[in-house]
């Protein structure tokens, strides 16, 4: 194993190399075990994960349950309907409860961005030795999504060494609510870390210029990039020239429940225009797998046909994988 330093997991902006190399050979060495018989790793036995998800999942948090019970560990999740947030608990104060139980490794996702930082800066400043793993904030980062896309792109491109080598030099494009959109932020650092161009494609409403230098510098509170080369990002509005000549397609809901004006025409006018379909991927290689992290909106970023069409579409695999990139994960949070 390779030296791995996080304390915590809340950003792929902080990854290296050597990290995504990591991440992802253990997590090729847990995609191999059986999932039936005798399944269970006894790597975190006595060990607490506490999930709280203060914003919807269906995905995300019943992959990192599995994860953990996959690897001996204690589930606790917490709901936050049924908590005593709504008796005016503080943020803080509930999760120190959950600490104050045993956790040793929490999986946080709210809403707003940050959360899971200022959480792991405020257990580290009380001494508390617990991780944090960010499973979603607002439109910032969403870790293990970023890792799990790139296993399943590794995979495909690489199936029996899904390294970041197999990302070198492709052309990968991201079409769809760039702006809303945690999980195309931590698709950029994990993609151009591993030497991927990546092209955006979107309406100006959803993808603002800015994007093209989104990786130029580590987000604030971050000396400096621990990847030396990073790929390119360029912008193409034009969905039929985004995908000339593509490697890979990923594609986005849109988020709207983070829109707070109109940004769009009609649900019409933007499948017209940014929908993936058969139609669209002629302009691609005849197996040009395409990615979408769901929930999906059938019809609208892509078709209900293609999503359904196991020769294109990636969607179940990417879930599947999402299992062993999140064992990879609390394994390396819990060893350290
Ligand atoms: N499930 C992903 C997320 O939580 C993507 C989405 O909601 O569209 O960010």
């Amino acid at each position: 194993m390779s030296d791995w330093t996080h304390r915590h997991v809340l950003d792929l902006a902080a990854f290296s190399l050597e990290d995504y190399t990591t991440v992802l050979e253990l997590a090729q060495r847990f995609r191999a075990m059986p999932t039936s018989g005798a399944r269970k790793l006894p790597a975190l036995q006595g060990k607490l994960v506490t999930t709280l998800f203060f914003e919807p999942s269906t995905r995300t948090r019943s992959s990192f349950e599995l994860a953990a019970k996959r690897l001996s560990a204690d589930v606790q999740s917490f709901s936050p309907s049924s908590s005593s947030l709504s008796k005016g608990e503080s943020l803080l104060d509930t999760v120190r409860t959950y600490v104050a139980m045993g956790a040793d490794l929490l999986v946080v996702r709210h809403r707003c961005t940050g959360v899971p930082a200022s959480l792991a800066r405020d257990l580290d400043l009380s001494g508390d030795r617990v991780a944090v793993l960010n499973g979603g904030d607002g439109l910032h980062s969403h870790p293990s999504q970023g890792l799990l896309d790139l296993f399943s792109l590794a995979r495909h491109f690489s199936p029996d060494s899904p390294t970041p080598a197999a990302l070198r030099g492709r052309r990968i494009v991201i079409v769809g609510d760039i702006l809303h959109s945690r999980v195309a932020r931590s698709n950029l650092w994990a993609l151009t870390a591993c030497g991927a161009d990546v092209v955006l494609c979107g309406p100006a409403t959803l993808l603002p210029q800015a994007f093209t230098a989104f990786v130029d510098a580590p987000p604030p509170g971050q000396a400096c990039d621990p990847v030396a080369n990073r790929g390119r990002i360029t912008i193409e509005r034009n969905l039929d020239q985004a995908l000339a000549g593509a490697d890979a397609v990923m594609t986005l809901r849109l988020q709207k429940e983070r829109m707070n004006q109109n940004l769009l025409t009609s649900l019409e006018s933007y499948h017209r225009a940014y929908g993936l379909t058969h139609a669209r991927l002629q302009a691609c290689a005849a197996s040009v797998p395409v990615l979408h992290p769901g929930p999906v909106n059938r019809g609208v970023e892509m078709s209900g046909a293609l999503l359904d069409d196991p020769s294109h579409a990636l969607v179940e695999e990417q879930v599947t994988n999402g299992i062993p990139i999140r064992m990879a994960l609390l394994y390396l949070l819990a060893a350290g």
